[in-house]
């Protein structure tokens, strides 16, 4: 008999991860980018009422890796829910860089393109934000 030893993911063994597979409610799960999107997704996607999977609070520029990863990893709908672009100074204590919203919509495109099926916004997006996601998402369809 042989065994194959495969690389176990990440986060399969989190307290955390392990109580969200007790949980007997329907949910998305969104994972911080910083961390492995994929083993995150892997994790959680494991359990039948993770309903969607995806990151949050995350700079634009990243998603297009992160979401061909989570689609390689799972597939369950992806969701992304990004900041507005702008990045926190903690220096000077205040956002610098772009939160255009015509930008962010532009990006969102791509986005559904890239295999997203669920696109919001997190930190420093605003109404004009989402409204210009749910005009490529109309496009979409
Ligand atoms: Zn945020």
């Amino acid at each position: 008999m042989q065994t194959v030893v495969t690389r176990k993911p990440r986060y399969t063994n989190n307290p955390l991860v392990q109580k969200i597979g007790q949980a007997n409610l329907p949910r998305w799960a969104a994972c911080n980018p910083r961390r492995a999107a994929r083993d995150c997704a892997v994790a959680v996607a494991r359990f039948p009422q993770t309903v969607a999977i995806g990151v949050n609070c995350t700079p634009p520029a990243l998603l297009l890796k992160l979401i061909g990863e989570l689609r390689a990893a799972t597939d369950k709908p992806v969701v992304v829910y990004p900041n507005s672009g702008e990045e926190w100074d903690a220096a000077n204590r205040c956002w610098t860089g772009d939160g255009n919203a015509a930008s962010f919509g532009e990006q969102a495109a791509k986005w559904f393109g890239a295999g997203a099926q669920i696109v919001g916004g997190c930190c420093r997006t605003r109404p004009a934000h989402i409204q210009q996601v749910a005009e490529q998402a109309c496009k979409q369809h």
